[in-house]
């Protein structure tokens, strides 16, 4: 049985906790896309982490961790995570990595910060990982694969062939050092003596276990709208955020993804550039942001403080449609206690007419949101098991978002914490 818990919106929503939490149940857990560019924060028994690269199951004792060919694996940022959380007491866990998951490079960073540079004012906020830069050589077939560190012939012309490809660009375009192509060959054959332990063919020990059915939680990064094709264009990331790319950056079948969790967040945050109709501002935002999450809505990979705004029912309607979702988990609903009233944006008003469809960028930049004000709860809602034991406004709040978004709130997370999870038969 395979399950997939993705995000509807810009990432952040907690999908991070909902992982750890179902990693009980679960033998392998697998990342199928991103990069070290986001972050998931886990609080459990051993304390809190922020995870880039590792899956959220790397605190069980009994689950494989599966970095997936739709990975842009950051090797020495791999290691570095494992002996973070082994350092403080988790115990060595069970890794394994795709022998045709692709790297990033050295010159990958280097990449997205000059080009950052170079964009001065104009630039996407990147957070200089080397996200796009990687997918774009992966699509241009000038990446270099974990299997290939295992053919020597074929990596000494390819380091020759790269550079030569990539000075052009540093001498003429940026302005920067050039790259030799023995210290590519030797940073490479570093990531040979790292990863050599590790390396899988993952699809067909994930075929091999579907087979003697384990249980499968495959792990998005950010969410819908940071989709390439599906998202908020080009104010999104390089690799699909959506359930169905599961299929393909683990290696598995598509029709073996049973349920598809959709993590939604009870208000709206957004990191980096691009339109967010429903974001607010000023007083009422540094209170939404300093009491959101878990410590305040602060990037975790970057520190850098998110945007923030009301619910918004268009984009998660359509960022749940997009994941195909059978199951949406809504987190971070106990920090919405301390309000007398919660706007939720129900509409976007676009050229004088009021939709409730996603549309695409140029139309999004034009939407203003239409808000219906719902009562709060007033009330700390942490620590409470049952979902007949949430105050009636937060109930109504709940059940008024999922009419508005039309997929069923089977999950509420009211508190970071592994146990603070309310399940709800729909
Ligand atoms: P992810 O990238 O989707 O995994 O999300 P992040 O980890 O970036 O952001 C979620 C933040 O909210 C983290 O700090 C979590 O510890 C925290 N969090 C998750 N669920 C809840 C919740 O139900 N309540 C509160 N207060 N914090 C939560």
């Amino acid at each position: 049985m395979v399950k997939a818990v993705v995000g509807a919106n810009w990432g952040d929503e907690g999908k991070g906790k909902i992982t750890d939490m179902l990693g009980k149940e679960s033998d392998i857990i697998v990342r199928f896309q991103g990069g070290a560019n986001a972050g998931h924060t886990i609080v459990n028994d051993y304390g809190k982490f922020a995870l880039h690269t590792l899956p959220s199951g790397v605190f069980y004792g009994h689950t494989t961790s599966i970095i997936g060919n739709g990975v842009a694996l950051d090797v020495p940022r791999l290691f570095e995570e494992i002996k973070s959380i082994v350092d403080r007491g988790v115990p060595m866990p069970k890794i394994l990595v795709s022998d045709r998951a692709q790297m990033v490079m050295s010159y990958h960073k280097n990449f997205d910060a000059y080009e950052e540079e170079r964009l001065g004012g104009k630039s996407f906020g990147s957070t200089k990982s080397g996200i796009a830069p990687f997918y774009s050589d992966k699509y241009a077939k000038i990446g270099f694969q974990v299997s290939e560190l295992f053919d020597d012939d074929l990596l000494r012309e390819k380091v020759v062939r790269i550079a030569e490809q990539k000075n052009v660009l540093l001498e003429h375009l940026y302005h920067k050092p050039l790259i030799d192509p023995d210290e590519l060959y030797k940073e490479l054959m570093s990531y040979k003596e790292m990863v050599e332990p590790y390396v899988c063919n993952v699809s067909l020990f994930l075929h091999n276990a579907l087979k003697e059915g384990k249980n499968i939680l495959l792990e998005g990064q950010l969410g819908s709208l940071k989709d390439p094709d599906h998202g908020i264009y080009p104010m999104v990331t390089s690799s699909s955020t959506l359930a169905a790319y599961g299929a393909i950056g683990a290696g598995i079948p598509p029709y073996e993804i049973k349920q598809i969790i959709t993590v939604c967040k009870a208000y709206s945050s957004a990191v980096g550039a691009g339109a967010f109709v429903s974001e607010i501002f000023g007083d009422e935002a540094d209170e939404l942001r300093n009491r959101g999450g878990d410590g305040g809505e602060y990037g975790a990979t970057t520190g850098r403080p998110r945007r923030v705004g009301w619910f918004d029912c268009v984009a998660s309607k359509y960022g749940c449609r997009m994941q195909g979702t059978t199951d949406v988990a809504f987190t971070v609903l106990d920090v919405l206690g301390y309000l007398d009233e919660i706007p939720v944006c129900v509409g976007y008003e676009i050229n004088g007419e009021v939709t409730t469809e996603f549309p695409v960028t140029h139309l999004l930049e034009k939407a203003k949101p239409v808000f219906k004000t719902l009562p709060g709860w007033k009330t700390d809602i942490r620590g409470i098991k049952k979902y007949e034991d949430l105050p009636e406004n937060c109930r109504n709040y709940i059940e008024f978002i999922e009419k508005e978004i039309g997929y069923p709130i089977t999950m509420i997370s009211n508190g970071p914490g592994r146990e603070d999870i309310i399940y709800r038969n729909r």
